[in-house]
Order: structure tokens, then sequence, then C-alpha cells
């Protein structure tokens, strides 16, 4: 089976660095700060309308919240035959899917060098800048990608990666825990 969801980054998937933020000083939410257009990574992007500082929370990755079981009903067939997937697992109960219903965040694309990171935070999931991002630059986030199955060379070739950077590690799979 090949259901893959989005995760939190690699470095912080930790209960108590989610907590941490939780009791930090929140940064501003800068809700129209982007728009969804064409993007010369992948289909559609999005892409900041003014700067945006470093630490900013730009927008949350919202859908519908489904538990795992249900999500892997739903695109167990789809996602043999596709690299494509808008499931972002918030922790081992919830996945938000985006198929359907779903905000702009869901067309953020992937880098394996991105300028934003994903942060949990009370089962939500909200896209931060961890660079500060000009007017007009495409966002982007690690999707760290997880496989139900081992992540082989065969099924890291089958979610190939084109963000083009000097670090790209060539797939959107992530590392296994
Ligand atoms: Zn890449």
């Amino acid at each position: 089976m090949s259901i893959k969801k989005q995760r939190l980054g690699i470095d912080q998937p930790s209960a108590q660095s989610v907590t941490s933020r939780s009791s930090r000083i929140k940064p501003a939410v800068l809700l129209p700060a982007v728009v969804v257009r064409r993007s010369v990574v992948h289909g559609r992007g999005v892409f900041a309308v003014h700067a945006i500082p470093k630490g900013s929370r730009i927008i949350e990755y919202t859908g519908e919240r489904i538990s795992h079981a249900k999500a892997d009903r739903r695109y167990s067939k789809q996602h043999e035959t596709s690299a494509h997937t808008m499931l972002f697992a918030v922790d081992a109960n919830t996945v938000i899917d985006a198929t359907q219903i779903g905000g702009r965040a869901r067309w953020i694309n992937h880098s394996c060098k991105p300028n934003c990171e994903t942060v949990a935070e009370d089962g939500r999931i909200f896209i931060e800048a961890i660079r500060p991002i000009r007017a007009g630059q495409e966002l982007s986030y690690d999707y760290n990608l997880i496989l139900e199955e081992r992540h082989s060379p065969q099924r890291k070739r089958a979610h190939p990666c084109y963000c083009g950077t000097a670090d790209c590690r060539g797939t959107l799979l992530g590392k296994k825990h």
C-alpha cells in the first residue's frame, strides 16, 4: 500500500517541541499575505504578496479532519499510481484531508530547502516562515512524506522531487524514524 501523508519536519515531531511552541509568544497571522497561482515547480503554488519576515505564522493547513484508517480507505487506490497527496498527518489519531475541502495551504509545494516549516499546535497545523521571504517568492516546506511500506530506492524514485535546490534529496519521501 502506498498511502502517503505529509508530516511535521524531521527535526520537530516530538511532543516536547510542540508543547514548547505553544507556550511561546505567537507570531502574528498574516492571512492576506499569500496568493495561489501557477508554479514552475509543480502545478499551482502559493506566493508571497509582500515581504514576510522570518518567524511569521503565514497560514493554517486546513481540511477535513479524519482518522488514518479513513484516509487509507479513501486513497489506497489513487496513491498507488500518483505521487500527489493532500493528506497531512497531525498525530497518531488524526489526518487533515485537504483533497476535497481545503484552504490555500494545500497548494504549497515541497522543497528540500524550504523557506517555511510546519508547526503543530493544539492539533492544528500552521505554516511558518523559517527564512525572510521576498514579495513574489514561492512558499515551500518539506513534505517529509511517509509510506506504510519500506522507503526502498524504487519507492523513492516513484516519488521524485523536482525542487531543483542544491540540497535536493531527489525524493519527496522523508526519513523513517
Ligand atoms: Zn528536492
